[in-house]
C-alpha cells in the first residue's frame, strides 16, 4: 500500500439491530478494525485482559508478550513495516511505564506507533485518593510522544480512535498515546448509534507536495555540484516508494550512502554504493543530498573533521518536518515535502541529465574496491573460538542466499560489524536499534517483523543485548514464529575479560563464562544449538531458516573479541582522576 492511498484497508462488519447494546470494549475493537489496524502487541492484565480476549475472538491476531517494553518494541517496528501505526495494549501504572520507553523510542525513529493503556478512575486518580495503580498517565505520557488523548465516553470512541491514528501517520510519523480508563470499556451504548460514532479516517497521511521553486532551488544545486552524494536514511525506507528512489539515484547517477536501516533500499551491492568509501565521500562531496535521514548525532551532526573543510559544501534535504531544517547544519535547498512527491517532482526536472564526472566516481570506485578486498580474506576466517568476522562472513553468505530474510541486529560490536559486513538486497530489511541505539529491541523487533511480514527471521545479537528481551523466546515459541536468534556470546558487554580490581565481585560488564544461551530456546521446545566454528554457526543458521523453526544459536566468540562501545567508544566520558 502507498503512502497516499485514501484509507488503510479495513475489515466490514454486520449492521447492528434495534435495540441492541455494545460497549466500550466492542467500540475500541470496531474502530481499531474498520480503519484496518489488525495486530495488537499486547500484555495482558487489569483492566484490558478482556480487551484482549475480545479482540482475539473478533479476529484480530494478538500477540501477548512477557514483557510489555518488547510488546512496545514490537508495535514500533510493526508501524515502521506496515505504515500503519503498530499497536501496544497494556494495563495501567507499571505497564504503561513499561511500554513508554517504546512510545518514546517510536517517537524518536518517526515511526507511527499508539499505545493503548488502560488506566483506573479518574475521579480517584485526580483527587489522589490511592486508586490501583493510580497513575495520572496521560500527563506523563505527553511529553514523550508526539500525541497523547483520553477517552472518558464511549460515543468519543469512534474519534479518539481517530485522532491517534491520524496523528501517527500524517506529516512526521511518531508515537501516540491513547488512555482508556476501566469504566470506559464497560459502558454501554445503543449499537446502531455506536456504530454511527465510529470514524474511518479519510486519507490519513496526506500527500505532501513540494513547492516548485523549492524543486528548482534543488536542481539548480544539484546541476551544479561536481562530486554530489546522496544520503538515504530510514525515512526514504519508510516511505515505500522504494521504485521512486531507485529511479531517481539511477537517473542522476550520484554515489549514495544508505544510512543503516535504509540498507538494500537499491541492493548493497548497487555500483553507485559508496558504503566502503564513507570517509572518503564524506569528506570528498561538495552537495550532500539527504533522503529522509536528520544530520544528528549518527552523521556528526553534519561537521567535524570527517565531512571536511567547514562550509565547503552544500546541503539539499528532503523531509516532511519543516523543523528539521537548518537542525544542524544550514540547507541551502530545503524540500519539505513527502518524498515520493519531492522525488517524482526532481525526476520530472531531470530529463537529459548529465550524471558526475568520471573523476569523482572513478575515485569512488577505486575505494569501494579496495576496501572490500581488504575486508574479504577476514571474513573467510574459520578461527575457533570464532572472531566477530569469522562468525559475520558466514552470515552475509547466508543472507545473500536469502533475500526476503529480515535481519535484526542489536549489541555494541555485534551492531557495527554485521552493520557494514552484511549486504541488504532489498528494502526494510534491515531492523535494528535505530536513533537512540536502543538496546533490547531484538526480541519484540524480530516477532513483529515474522507477524507482519511472514518472512524469516534471523535477529543477530550481542549476549548483552539479547539480555534485555530474552524472555520473549518463550513468545516465539508459543507462537511458533520463524526467527533465529543468533547469540554472539563473548561473555560480557564488549569484551568479557573486565575484573573487580578490588577482587571481590565480577567485573561490571562481564557474563557467566560458557552461558547456554541455547538451552532457553529448548526450554519452550525450540531448537537450541552450540556454534563453536563458523561452520557450525552455518549450518546451524541455514537449517533454522529452511525449517521455519524457533532456533536460537550460541555462537561462541573470543571474548577478546570485542572493543569498548564499538564504534562510539568516543562517547564514553573520561575521568580526570588517575588511580
Ligand atoms: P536515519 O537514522 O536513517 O538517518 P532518520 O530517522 O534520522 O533516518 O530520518 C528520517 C527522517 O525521515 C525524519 O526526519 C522524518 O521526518 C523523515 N520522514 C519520514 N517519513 C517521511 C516521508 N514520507 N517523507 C519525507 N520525510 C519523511
Ligand atoms: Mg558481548
Amino acid at each position: 500500500m502507498s503512502a497516499t492511498a485514501e484509507t488503510f484497508d479495513h475489515q466490514t462488519k454486520p449492521e447492528a439491530e434495534q435495540g441492541e447494546l455494545t460497549d466500550g470494549f466492542h467500540l475500541v475493537i470496531d474502530a481499531l478494525k474498520l480503519n484496518g489496524i489488525e495486530n495488537i502487541y499486547h500484555v495482558p492484565g487489569i483492566p484490558v485482559t478482556d480487551l484482549g480476549r475480545m479482540m482475539q475472538a473478533e479476529g484480530m491476531r494478538v500477540i501477548s508478550f512477557r514483557h510489555e517494553s518488547n510488546a512496545g518494541n514490537a508495535a514500533a517496528i510493526a508501524g515502521y513495516l506496515t505504515k500503519k501505526p503498530g499497536v501496544c495494549l497494556t494495563v495501567s501504572a507499571p505497564g504503561f511505564l513499561n511500554g513508554l520507553v517504546s512510545l518514546a523510542h517510536a517517537t524518536t525513529n518517526c515511526w507511527p506507533m499508539i499505545l493503548i493503556s488502560g488506566s483506573s478512575e479518574r475521579e480517584i486518580v485526580d483527587l489522589q485518593q490511592g486508586d490501583y495503580e493510580e497513575m495520572d498517565q496521560l500527563a506523563i505520557a505527553k511529553p514523550l510522544c508526539k500525541a497523547a488523548y483520553r477517552i472518558l465516553h464511549a460515543e468519543d470512541i469512534g474519534v479518539g480512535v481517530a485522532r491517534a491514528i491520524r496523528a501517527a501517520v500524517s506529516g512526521r510519523p511518531g508515537g501516540v498515546y491513547l488512555d482508556l480508563p476501566a469504566s470506559l470499556l464497560g459502558q454501554a451504548v445503543d449499537a446502531i448509534e455506536g456504530e454511527k460514532s465510529l470514524v474511518k479516517v479519510v486519507d490519513p497521511a496526506p500527500e505532501q507536495r513540494p513547492a516548485v521553486h523549492a524543486i528548482e532551488r534543488a536542481l539548480h544545486y544539484l546541476k551544479r555540484a561536481e562530486r554530489p552524494l546522496i544520503i538515504l536514511g530510514k525515512g526514504a525506507a519508510y516511505a515505500q516508494c522504494d521504485d521512486l528512489v531507485r529511479r531517481f539515484v539511477e537517473t542522476s547517477g550520484i554515489p549514495y550512502l544508505a544510512m543503516s536501516m535504509a540498507k538494500g533500499l537499491l541492493p548493497d551491492d548497487h555500483p553507485q554504493y559508496a558504503g566502503a568509501a564513507r570517509s572518503l565521500v564524506l569528506k570528498g562531496s561538495d552537495c550532500v543530498m539527504l533522503v529522509g535521514a536528520r544530520l544528528n548525532w549518527l552523521l556528526s551532526h553534519g561537521k567535524g573533521k570527517q565531512w571536511g573543510e567547514p562550509h565547503s559544501k552544500k546541503f539539499i534535504h528532503i523531509d516532511i518536518d519543516p523543523k528539521e531544517m537548518d537542525s544542524n547544519q544550514p540547507i541551502d535547498a530545503p524540500l519539505v515535502g513527502d518524498i515520493e512527491s519531492c522525488l517524482a517532482d526532481l525526476l520530472a526536472g531531470m530529463e537529459g541529465w548529465k550524471k558526475p564526472s568520471e573523476d569523482w566516481l572513478g575515485a569512488i570506485r577505486d575505494k569501494v574496491e579496495t576496501n572490500v578486498a581488504k575486508m574479504a580474506p577476514r571474513l573467510q576466517n574459520n578461527n575457533v573460538p570464532m572472531d566477530f568476522h569469522g562468525a559475520l562472513g558466514r552470515l552475509k553468505r547466508i543472507m545473500a542466499d536469502h533475500p526476503d530474510a529480515i535481519l535484526v541486529n542489536e549489541g555494541a560490536n555485534t551492531l557495527d560489524f554485521a552493520r557494514s559486513v552484511i549486504d541488504m538486497a532489498k528494502p526494510r530489511k534491515r531492523l535494528d536499534v535505530g536513533t537512540w541505539g536502543v538496546m533490547g529491541i531484538g526480541m519484540g523487533t524480530a516477532i513483529a517483523a515474522a507477524v507482519e511480514t511472514g518472512h524469516p527471521v534471523v535477529a543477530v545479537e550481542g549476549d548483552s543485548a539479547f539480555g534485555f528481551s530474552g524472555m520473549e523466546v518463550e513468545t516465539i515459541c508459543r507462537y511458533d514464529l520463524p526467527v533465529c536468534v543468533v547469540v554472539f556470546n563473548n561473555s560480557g558487554i564488549y569484551r568479557g575479560t573486565d575484573t573487580d580490581p578490588t577482587g571481590r565481585d565480577p567485573g561490571t560488564t562481564v557474563f557467566v563464562r560458557d552461558s547456554k544461551y541455547d538451552l532457553m530456546m529448548q526450554a519452550f521446545g525450540g531448537e537450541g544449538v552450540t556454534a563453536h566454528s563458523p561452520d557450525d554457526l552455518e549450518r546451524a543458521v541455514r537449517e533454522a531458516i529452511a525449517s521455519g523453526k524457533p532456533t536460537l544459536v550460541n555462537a561462541i566468540i573470543d571474548p577478546e573479541a570485542g572493543t569498548e562501545s564499538g564504534r562510539i567508544g568516543n562517547l564514553n566520558p573520561q575521568s580526570v582522576v588517575k588511580k
